[in-house]
């Protein structure tokens, strides 16, 4: 029986834990008073724990550095996740795009199945104690050096996180320590994160609070539509933002690494050119609009115009016609930036995956040092990809030690 420490109770290092567990003595250390701070404020606090889909296509939604994990999925899968829920009680249920919840609707379930499952295997906790890095001695951890003493240990399971949102724990740190032992850690940026737009009807608040329900998105990057989507936006302070913008984020992120231009732009799927050129009666500007979307939206967009509001619609020259149907129909908002990776929901990059065993997920360095959830260089989609990722690699880590 080996000592083994998990750092980070997030559910990568649960899993980790409840896997060690079964073999050998589990220390579990977090920085914060109670675990998994971040999973209970998941899913708007209902935890979108994962995304029913064969491993192939599962991993399709993840970043490229991520077919790295099929040999973790080989052991454990989206499958084995759902299962190891319902046997404990915590059915999950699809909703659209395959992705699952618990049945209770609440993050709380899931992290009580965690926490139920440690406690059954006897895994010790201590808490608000940070782990500040690792002893290695003949090319071995030996210890955590810790803000409150060291503990000895045979084995860890680095189970720390991303960047993002780090008044949740995760604020880089075992990439740090890592990099102390001689990991390296690929370019960090925050995915599902608000866009920044300097359009002036943004910077002058004039849409702030406004949604925009049911369009659909597209990103454009240098001229070309990259990704799409259908869902709400909401306009922001300083930009654009909602779950389909956090959706979306991911390519704009890749576009604007390569220096393109990025736009969005926001298409109604309920107006259609054909039954708004046959709407144009005797009827003025500034009252045929109104219909067509919340008041401060077609404010502005007849802000955009210069035509005159009192001409009657069926006196406009067809050219202007036209152009008043394309306003309504689409209207594009140039990304400048997104907001920090602090304030977005998941962090890409991380831990670079050639230097950890597929299998086993142990460091190819220090072969008593596992590495596994949003640490490592591997990240999915918005959809309950990464609280997968996390709780796959957790469990395959923890089978290894
Ligand atoms: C608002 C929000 C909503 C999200 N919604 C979803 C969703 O619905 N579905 C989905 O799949 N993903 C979602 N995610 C992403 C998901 O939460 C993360 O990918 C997942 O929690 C990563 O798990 P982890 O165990 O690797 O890291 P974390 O959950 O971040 O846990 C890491 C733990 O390590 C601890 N720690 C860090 N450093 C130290 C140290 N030095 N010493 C001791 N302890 C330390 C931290 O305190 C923390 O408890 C969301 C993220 C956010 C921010």
């Amino acid at each position: 029986m080996k000592k083994v420490i998990v750092v980070g109770a997030g559910p990568a290092g649960l899993m980790a834990a409840i896997e060690a567990s079964k073999k050998h003595e589990v220390l579990v250390i977090d920085k914060n008073a109670m675990c998994g701070r971040k999973l209970l404020i998941t899913g708007n606090g209902r935890c979108n724990v994962t995304n029913n889909r064969p491993t192939n296509d599962f991993l399709k939604h993840c970043s490229p550095s991520s077919k790295f994990l099929y040999s973790a999925f080989s052991q454990f899968d989206v499958n084995h996740l759902i299962e190891f829920f319902e046997m404990q009680h915590c059915p999950l249920v699809e909703e659209h795009d395959h992705r699952m919840y618990p049945m209770s609707q609440q993050s709380q379930s899931i992290l009580n199945v965690l926490l139920k499952a440690c406690e059954k295997n006897k895994v010790n906790f201590l808490m608000e104690t940070t782990v500040e890095r690792l002893v290695i001695k003949n090319d071995k951890v030996v210890a955590v050096l810790c803000d409150k003493g060291h503990f000895e240990c045979d084995h860890v399971i680095l189970a720390t996180g991303g960047m993002s949102y780090p008044l949740t724990g995760s604020s880089g740190d075992g990439h740090a320590m890592l990099q102390m032992i001689g990991h390296s850690v690929t370019e960090l940026y925050g995915v599902e994160v608000p866009l920044i737009c300097h359009d002036e009807v943004i910077q002058t608040k004039k849409l702030q609070g406004l949604t925009l329900k049911d369009v659909k998105l597209e990103v454009i990057s240098n001229k070309k539509v990259i990704k799409q989507t259908h869902g709400d936006v909401l306009f922001t302070h300083f930009g654009l933002s909602g779950p389909s913008i956090l959706y979306l984020s991911e390519w704009v992120q890749r576009e604007l690494k390569k220096n393109h231009e990025v736009l969005i732009s926001i298409r109604s799927t309920q107006l259609n050119e054909q039954e708004l050129l046959e709407s144009m009666g005797p009827v003025v500007l500034a009252k045929w609009i109104k219909p067509f979307g919340p008041k401060r939206w077609t404010d502005y967009l007849l802000s955009e115009t210069t035509l005159d509001k009192q001409q009657l619609m069926n006196q406009l020259p067809k050219k202007d016609r036209l152009s008043l149907v394309n306003l309504l129909l689409k209207k594009t908002f140039m990304v400048h930036d997104t907001l920090s990776i602090d304030r977005a929901f998941v962090t890409a990059g991380g831990i670079k995956t050639s230097e950890i065993d597929p299998m086993t997920l142990k460091s190819k360095l220090v072969e008593n040092v596992s590495i596994c959830g949003e640490l490592l260089d591997c990240h999915g989609e918005l959809g309950g990809y990464n609280i997968t990722i996390a709780m796959v690699s957790g469990h395959v880590s923890g089978k290894h030690v």
